[in-house]
């Protein structure tokens, strides 16, 4: 039987799925996708993520994301304190996120951003949960708020659409994090990407989707094909077994083995997961 895969990160309450959400996860279901991991965005949609993710079975995270940090107030941080510990037995729910920072987006404003991301961190270690970080442009000053916040011990968690150096891979992998590849990674020009998941231990892969955004080559609809009216194509997680078989080329690996690894990693970077499936080969 072949190894289920985990999608890490995929944003399945998004309104792009409104109209197939079941026919989707099915569809997930039948690729081995065994488990998708539903973060959140911002305390509006806190009850939509926990409730989808029971419905399909799926697990969730709860986070202000950088984005969506411009209108958030520390009421907000607040609510997300309130929402971790209202729902910390429960077992479904297994990271703060999405969380981080993005230097990427024009006109958010760094010193808000910052302040969000700091507390919201303080609040992973005071509910003990492994964090989802989005980290566009911000390798460098998210690692040092981890650092700061996790006073010099490691943490769990995963570096979503991880794309930066092999360096700052490097020094995520030191603080205990894993790395998250998905459909950017199926891009021939994408050279410094393909390098790093050719490269990196193992131990430090995990495969995601991001659905529905960054669609894989074959899903991605062209600035020429948009121009004809075609709308850009919707990513979800029935294509994470064909992502990791790019991996698994560019590493001279089986799928199988990508799936092995990769799964086992999720686990590890999730530690209430872990709790909640048992893959058979991996423990
Ligand atoms: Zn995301």
């Amino acid at each position: 039987m072949p190894t289920p895969f985990i999608d890490t990160h995929c944003h399945l309450d998004a309104p792009e799925f409104d109209t197939d959400r079941v026919e989707m996860r099915a569809r997930a279901a039948a690729q081995d996708v065994m488990v998708c991991v539903i973060p959140a965005v911002a305390a509006f949609n806190f009850d939509t993520v926990r409730q989808l993710a029971h419905a399909q079975g799926d697990v969730y995270a709860l986070g202000i994301h950088p984005l969506c940090a411009g209108s958030a107030t520390e009421d907000e941080v607040a609510l997300l304190d309130a929402a971790l510990s209202a729902h910390r037995d429960d077992p479904r729910l297994v990271a703060v996120g999405e969380i981080g920072l993005d230097y990427f987006v024009e006109g958010l404003e760094p010193g808000r951003q910052e302040r969000i991301f700091e507390a919201q961190l303080r609040l992973a270690r005071k509910h003990d949960l492994p964090v989802l970080l989005h980290v566009r442009r911000s390798v460098d000053p998210v690692l040092k708020a981890l650092r700061v916040a996790g006073g010099g011990k490691p943490w769990h968690g995963i570096a979503h659409a991880f794309n930066g150096s092999e360096q700052q891979a490097q020094a995520c992998i030191e603080l205990g994090l894993k790395l998250g590849f998905g459909g950017a990674v199926t891009f021939d020009r994408a050279l410094r990407l393909r390098r790093l998941a050719t490269t990196l231990p193992l131990e430090a892969i995990v495969m995601e989707t991001d659905s529905p955004d960054i669609p894989p080559h074959w899903v991605y609809k062209t600035q020429a094909d948009r121009a004809q009216g075609q709308p850009q194509g919707r990513n979800e997680p029935a294509e994470l077994p064909r992502i990791a078989e790019v991996v698994a080329g560019l590493r001279g690996m089986t799928v199988e083995e990508v799936a092995q690894a990769s799964t086992r990693n999720a686990l590890e970077a999730l530690p209430r997961l872990a709790g909640l499936v048992s893959v058979s080969g991996i423990g």
